[in-house]
């Protein structure tokens, strides 16, 4: 090993120093920018503002979805209540529609069989009055002959309420040409207006005549 001289080492060392020296220096430089409060704490800062900035963004944007969720909800439960609504109206407006229908065939069964009775007592009443009038007139054709008259007279010569018909032994004179001849009871027109009516056979046939207001003047007493 070399020997070294005093010089030569004190020269050494005081290198060796320096270098330390300036090593220190950094070290402390590096320590200081590490260690600074206010360096961290901005940084710390700025960090936690751009979660927090991140967080809010997050935040705004789940509360709209929320606001829009509770939209379409409630747009769904009025959507839902027009719908039942209108199901309702339309079940009610059914509901009317057919209790009108079934009044209207109450009605016009009511109708039906107010109609069927009332031509069934006419058609009975006309059946009677046909027997009746026939009757008459075989009575009359088996007592008189071909010389029997019935008659009725106008509404206004009448005294009681319905038509009263006279049969007798007509009179002898008393022919006029004024008569529709018809060939049988059944034929025998209805006297227009109310008025007067008489009839009696010629031939097998019968004369009607019409327009005077107490035929029954003309039958024999
Ligand atoms: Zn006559």
């Amino acid at each position: 090993m070399a020997k070294v001289g005093g010089a030569e080492l004190l020269r050494s060392l005081r290198a060796e120093a320096d270098r330390i020296s300036a090593l220190g220096k950094d070290l402390r430089e590096r320590i200081d920018v590490l260690t600074d409060p206010t360096a961290a704490e901005a940084e710390v800062e700025a960090v936690r503002a751009a979660a927090e900035q991140r967080a809010a963004t997050a935040e705004a944007k789940a509360a709209d979805a929320e606001r829009r969720a509770a939209q379409a909800d409630q747009f769904r439960v009025e959507a839902d209540a027009a719908a039942e609504q209108m199901s309702e109206e339309l079940t009610a407006a059914q509901n009317r529609a057919s209790a009108a229908e079934e009044r209207a065939q109450a009605a016009e069964a009511d109708r039906d069989a107010a109609v069927a009775k009332a031509r069934a007592d006419a058609d009975k009443r006309i059946a009677y009055a046909q027997a009746e009038r026939d009757a008459a007139i075989a009575k009359a054709q088996e007592t008189w002959g071909d010389q029997w008259g019935l008659a009725a007279n106008a509404d206004i010569r009448r005294t009681q309420c319905h038509v009263h018909v006279h049969i007798g032994k007509l009179l002898e004179g008393v022919e006029t040409p004024d008569f529709v001849l018809v060939d049988g009871p059944a034929d025998i027109p209805v006297p227009h207006q109310g008025g007067g009516i008489w009839i009696h056979p010629v031939s097998g046939k019968l004369h009607v005549h019409l327009g005077e207001d107490a035929p029954e003047t003309l039958l024999m007493r």
